[in-house]
């Protein structure tokens, strides 16, 4: 009844789980929904943040709504997903009445102007008509398929601003002529020709090409999980997706936002202003970190469920793939590989050391290790981009030995090697902070934090 109208731009949908008392913690959902004699359901309740809640640019709006039936469970355990339209649908498809699901208020924000935030009231005039989809109690294990799915795809969010800043940063470096050469020169001098600009914009390129080589073999991991024929080559790949999910989404968000300052710092003066468009990115990237889960709840699942639960086996094993490709770059001639080697080494290092320290004290001593969560969060994105990267070049440097001229492989492997001494330097830093940052962070006591 909805899906070939959602699929079709017809219809547009919602994901209603946020309430004012329940956003992280989807436990305290209230809104409640209570059985009918004709199989339906009458919704109560009140949800925020809710995404194209309303708008007049669809015949009809298709809400998913998380609620709890009268004998549900308490938590997670029992909440109910529930097909609430806007307009109720006649049996042949055709749209009936208008249902009790009101937008009551549209939120006023920092960024993503173009993407309607509306309160919702369900229920306020004698109820909202819903149907359960699936079994009840069951409601956010089926919202997590969608879940998953979206934060992979607000990872990619990150990904595209990034992708835009950089396009227009290296654009207006290339215009803008200010200041002589620093070793001197004539006249003056475009910025891209001044060393910071150059390292800023390099910081952007190389980021955003790892970000996206990584989210690349996640997704083609998800396609394998999904259709390999091998059964254990599923079991491996889905592991990989489970334990990548809150990277992809978690890295790439916070990195969309660094990606965007930069863009903003190429512009100077010009960037603060609204005009050049730079200042969009930074405001638009910034929900990025905060929709679909909070990089802290990305990386409290990581930690937790993806890497304590299991004992870092899955960890393991991709940290077994990353010296596959170490083993390959050391076999590599020329400085460039060398750099690549050495950085990776560490970085592998780092990864291994910070995944150990959590998989064995998580039980002992968790406050301390969730500290270090984002952090480790971090490490996992900043390692992995380079391994991908390291991938990249290996196959640039091939190409090249077979004696294509195109200038993109050179590039690659020299933007690989600028990751890896910029980008992957961190590294080490990070475990440290994984390591040993855990105890220093909850020593003041919480009345003498100001
Ligand atoms: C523009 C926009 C669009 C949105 N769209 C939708 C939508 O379509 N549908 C929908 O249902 N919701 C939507 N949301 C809601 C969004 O998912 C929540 O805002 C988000 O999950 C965070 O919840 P919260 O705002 O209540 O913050 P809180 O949960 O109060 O978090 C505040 C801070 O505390 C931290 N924190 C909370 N709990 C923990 C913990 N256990 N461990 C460590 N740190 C923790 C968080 O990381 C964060 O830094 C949207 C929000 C915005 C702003």
């Amino acid at each position: 009844m909805y899906l070939p109208n959602m699929i079709s731009g017809k219809w547009t949908g919602t994901m209603n789980l946020t309430e004012p008392q329940a956003g992280s913690d989807l436990a305290a959902i209230r809104t409640r929904a209570e059985p009918q004699a004709d199989g339906t359901y009458r919704i109560f309740g009140q949800k925020i943040f809710i995404t194209y809640g309303e708008h007049d640019m669809a015949e009809n709006i298709v809400h998913l709504v998380l609620a709890r039936l009268p004998d549900a469970p308490e938590g997670v355990k029992g909440i109910s997903l529930f097909v609430v339209p806007k307009y109720l649908v006649n049996a042949d498809g055709s749209l009936g009445s208008r249902n009790d699901a009101y937008c009551v208020s549209i939120e006023h924000k920092m960024g993503i102007h173009a993407s309607p935030t509306a309160v919702m009231a369900f229920g306020d005039d004698g109820g909202a008509v819903g149907t359960l989809v699936g079994r009840a109690n069951e409601g956010l294990k089926y919202m997590f398929v969608m879940m998953n799915a979206a934060r992979y795809a607000v990872g990619l969010e990150g990904l595209a601003l990034s992708e835009r800043a950089y396009q227009q940063a290296l654009a207006y470096a290339r215009e803008r002529v200010q200041g002589r050469a620093i070793e001197g020169s004539a006249a003056a001098v475009a910025i891209v020709n001044h060393p910071d600009i150059r390292r800023m914009l390099m910081t952007m390129k190389a980021q955003i090409e790892a970000m996206r080589a990584l989210s690349y073999s996640v997704a083609a991991a998800h396609d394998a999980a999904n259709r390999h024929p091998d059964p254990e080559a599923k079991k491996r790949n889905q592991a990989f997706v489970d334990l990548m999910i809150p990277v992809v989404k978690g890295w790439l968000t916070e990195t969309g936002n660094e990606v965007a300052y930069l863009g903003v710092q190429i512009h100077g003066g010009m960037g603060f202003l609204e005009e050049t468009g730079a200042a969009q990115h930074m405001r638009d990237a910034r929900i990025t970190t905060i929709y679909e889960g909070t990089t802290g709840i990305q990386a409290n699942d990581l930690i937790g469920r993806k890497l304590a639960r299991e004992g870092g086996a899955t960890l393991k094993a991709v940290v077994g793939l990353m010296q596959q490709t170490l083993a390959e770059v050391r076999r590599q001639e020329g400085a460039e590989f060398k750099a690549m080697g050495a950085a990776l080494e560490k970085g592998i290092a780092a990864v291994t050391e910070a995944g150990t320290y959590i998989a064995t004290q998580y039980g002992a001593d968790v406050r301390a290790v969730a500290v270090g969560a984002v952090p480790f969060l971090k490490l996992m994105g900043i390692v992995s981009g380079g391994w991908m990267l390291a991938r990249a070049a290996l196959v640039a440097h091939g190409k090249i030995a077979a004696g294509d001229a195109d200038p993109y492989f050179p590039a690659k492997i020299a933007t690989a090697r600028f990751y890896a001494d910029h980008l992957l330097a961190q590294a080490p830093g990070l475990a440290q902070v994984v390591v040993h940052g855990g105890a220093s962070a909850l020593a003041v006591p919480e009345e003498m934090l100001g």
